[in-house]
């Protein structure tokens, strides 16, 4: 299209920059960045928002607020929301709701979208008090009907937060049907706090709504385990095993020298793979030394230590991180995508990794981001 004519409007950019999010493609989208601000039409509202996107998804966060800066004046509600929901899943919910108050303030109307941003912005960082606030300022001050995705932010925050019972009733006081999405979160959250009478519960309703789901079967044989109930965990297996439901494989995909890389778990595939797991059982021993400890218990299998150590060592976002370390030059910061959560120990691992490799790590999972930096996440290990 640039060769040969029409040139894009912004639309177009729009679009594509669209893809470069999805993508997390930081290269490409600065491209386009660059492309827009030469092309007829300047930076628009729509390519501004996408860009503010695109550099958040892409793990730019203060590139994102450098083009929020410039359309801040135009007080137009889709950019306020979309740097909120920037900050929102970058774990930066104070600064979320600082920005979500200016607003408010300068009188920019918030609409549904940015309620979902600012609640998801008080799960994140666990500010449950501030969140039922903004839940009843958001029927009663700016008449916002609740959808399910601030009944599911809701319930989400109250289950991470530790109310578990007060979540479920929440659940069951909504006007609508509780969704799959409602009681996967209140299942996850017993998955942290350990709960399993309402893990039960949550995933018998859960899986009547969608037997095939994975993620119902591994959370509460996860619960089972973090409980000492190794026979019912086994039985959990077992049933999904039976009922022939794939656990969803995971993987995680970097982008090193225009070309993206893709690991899943115990990766055979990759063509630098003899390089990877040498540096993989590299920083292994060398996290180990600094104090890390594997989470072998979390490994549901009955085998040997080392074996778990082994199996744990090979997750696909340790072998993106060791592929990393290998092929980009000493100090550049990593930026890494996984399509699941990430799990306590790879969590655990990358803070030493960035500790002892001196090296900023930044990994999207399913839900947010975690930027670990010497020895500390983001997150403040609440996610
Ligand atoms: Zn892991
Ligand atoms: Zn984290």
């Amino acid at each position: 299209m640039i060769k040969i004519g029409p040139g894009p409007n912004s639309y177009t950019l729009a679009a594509i920059l669209s893809v470069c999010s999805s993508l997390a493609s930081l290269r490409h989208g600065k491209e386009i960045h660059s492309k827009a601000i030469r092309s007829r039409e300047g930076l628009s509202v729509s390519v501004s928002n996408a860009l503010i996107t695109m550099y958040a998804k892409s793990g730019s966060i203060s590139l994102a607020g450098r083009v929020f800066d410039q359309v801040y004046w135009e007080k137009e509600t889709v950019s306020w929301t979309s740097m909120i929901i920037a900050l929102a899943q970058h774990g930066l919910g104070e600064q979320a709701i600082d920005l979500f108050e200016e607003m408010i303030k300068i009188s920019v109307e918030p609409d549904h979208i940015t309620y979902v941003g600012v609640l998801s912005a008080c799960t994140h960082v666990g500010f449950v008090q501030k969140g039922k606030t903004y839940f009843e300022m958001m029927k009663n001050v700016h008449n916002i009907e609740p959808t399910s995705s601030h009944y599911a932010c809701m319930i989400d925050m109250l289950a991470r937060g530790g109310l578990l019972e007060e979540s479920l009733d929440f659940i069951k006081s909504m006007p609508v049907e509780p969704d799959d999405i409602a009681w996967g979160s209140l299942l996850s959250g017993c998955k942290v706090h350990k709960n399993v009478n309402i893990a039960e519960f949550a995933a018998d309703r859960l899986l009547s709504l969608d037997p095939n789901n994975s993620g119902a079967y591994t959370a509460l044989a996860n619960v089972y385990s973090s409980c000492g109930k190794w026979r019912e965990a086994a039985n959990v297996w077992k049933l999904m095993k039976d009922k022939g439901v794939k656990k969803e494989q995971g993987f995680s995909w970097m982008h090193v020298k225009n070309k993206v890389h893709v690991f899943g778990v115990d990766d055979s595939v990759h063509p630098q793979r003899e390089g990877v797991y040498k540096m993989a059982a590299k920083f292994w021993e060398e996290i180990k030394k600094a104090g890390f400890v594997p989470d072998t218990g979390s490994v549901l299998h009955d085998i040997e230590e080392e074996l778990k150590e082994e199996l744990l060592s090979r997750h696909s976002e340790k072998l993106a991180v060791a592929f990393g370390l290998i092929s980009t030059p000493e100090k550049e910061t990593l930026r890494i995508m996984k399509n699941l959560r990430v799990c306590n120990d790879c969590h655990n691992a990358m803070k030493f990794i960035s500790k002892v490799f001196d090296r900023e790590i930044i990994v999207r999972d399913a839900t947010r981001f975690h930027h670990f930096r010497d020895g500390f996440c983001s997150c403040r290990d609440y996610w």
